[in-house]
């Protein structure tokens, strides 16, 4: 089983994940936007079992209803999420957080309706307005 390891920018925060992911995506949703400061966001989804803290202890803020935001508090990267689908527990790593030589990348991109109106999408991923049909 494949595993991947990844950390924040001070390294006080490291995280391994397990398996492959279940989507790689780019985000273009305003969360996304706000907490990275980027036009977009690329993550990597996959079910929280296959994700696991080995080193820190991030801080964190309630995104919306089912979702959590983790970021290191000392340097400010944010390392991963979580939220609820259909009752199943999911956590998002931030593709920027893993480390070098990790070999995923996006294959779509969502949300793109909240796209910055300057940001003009030339990496020719399938574009789905809100989330893609899962
Ligand atoms: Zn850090
Ligand atoms: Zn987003």
């Amino acid at each position: 089983m494949t595993v991947r390891t990844g950390r924040c920018h001070c390294e006080k925060v490291k995280y391994q994940m397990t398996g492959e992911p279940i989507a790689v995506s780019n985000c273009y949703c305003r969360t996304c936007r706000k907490v990275t400061g980027g036009p977009y966001f690329s993550i990597a989804m996959m079910l929280t079992t296959q994700f696991k803290l080995t080193e820190g202890s991030p801080s964190s803020y309630k995104t919306s209803a089912p979702g959590m935001r983790y970021f290191c508090g000392n340097c400010g990267a944010n390392t991963h999420d979580t939220f609820e689908l259909n009752g199943t527990s999911m956590t998002v790593v931030t593709l920027a957080t893993l480390d070098d030589g990790h070999g995923l990348k996006p294959s779509y991109s969502m949300m793109v309706k909240y796209k910055p109106e300057w940001l003009e999408i030339t990496d020719g991923l399938p574009q789905f307005e809100e989330f893609p049909p899962m």
